[in-house]
């Protein structure tokens, strides 16, 4: 990395700050990315130890505010240190991530009730074993007594948005919600992944715009393989994607390469 001068006001202070000898070892080669976990799931550079590196020197540099979307892809980094590992520069990820965490605790509100779950993990379960003792025998009883079942179908319904139409018999449905219905049976297996085949099939404009929305939507929970036909769906919700021709590869990328692409262009767009 090559510093900015001169850098702005830094939105972290200094005590428990990372520092440019940290960050000037990263050299961006992006031998890391395939190691990462996060990355690999949620296909982001922001969700990679590049792109949180990246992240933290714009905070520090005031470039980019501590706000809610760094948190979260700071809060998703596991700590396993499989970047650190794979770092052929030496770059101390861990020293890294930890700092901005630090700094993340200094000078960010989180939600009450996210602030409250995490000092009675944090101050009460974990400092005392009797205490996570008892909080392990009440999780067991929730697993076992069909409560666990309760909360999460109720809770998909709700993701589904047909939380008031739970009463409701499938077959009295709208073809829409039908189609709802069979990805929510799909999301009660806990898969770890969905595939998709052409959701928007058959659905009004209204339909598909909501449905468009409701796969974005779904995508913060579990990762998501879409086919799809509708090229302005496609490109309006997919993190990458993958153009195929008679069966082979054509073009992988974000939506902006892929409309940048040449080939697609020729292929499908007649260009
Ligand atoms: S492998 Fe190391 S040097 Fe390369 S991008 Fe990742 S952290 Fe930076
Ligand atoms: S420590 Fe964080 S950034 Fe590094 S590989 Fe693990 S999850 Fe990814």
């Amino acid at each position: 990395m090559t510093p900015v001068n001169p850098p702005a006001a830094s939105n972290f202070s200094a005590q428990d700050k990372p520092d440019w000898s940290l960050y000037s070892t990263c050299i961006h080669c992006g031998l890391c990315l395939n190691h990462c976990p996060t990355h690999r799931v949620l296909g982001l550079e922001a969700d990679s130890p590049r792109g949180r590196i990246y992240q933290i020197l714009q905070v520090d540099e005031g470039r980019l505010p501590i706000e809610e979307s760094f948190v979260t892809h700071i809060d998703r980094c596991l700590g396993c240190l499989a970047c650190e590992t794979a770092c052929p520069s030496g770059v101390q990820y861990g020293h890294i991530v930890e700092r901005a965490r630090a700094q993340i605790e200094q000078h960010y509100q989180r939600p009450w009730l996210e602030r409250f779950a995490r000092d009675v993990m944090f101050k009460k379960v974990l400092r005392d074993f009797s205490v996570l003792a008892r909080y392990a025998r009440w999780l067991r009883f929730y697993q076992q007594s069909g409560l666990r079942w309760l909360a999460r179908h109720t809770g998909i319904l709700r993701l589904l948005g047909l939380g008031a139409k739970r009463h409701v018999r499938g077959a009295e449905l709208s073809h829409g919600e039908q189609r709802y219905l069979e990805i929510g049976i799909a999301l009660a297996t806990d898969p770890e992944f969905l595939l998709l085949d052409e959701p928007t099939a058959g659905m009004s404009p209204q339909e598909t715009q909501r449905t468009a929305a409701f796969v974005r939507k779904l995508a913060g929970h579990v990762t998501i393989v879409l086919v799809e036909h509708d090229m302005e769906v496609v490109m309006g919700i997919s993190d990458r994607i993958t153009v195929l021709n008679y069966g082979e590869v054509l073009a992988e990328g974000t939506s902006a390469e892929i409309r940048e692409n040449a080939d697609v262009r020729r292929v499908y767009l007649r260009d």
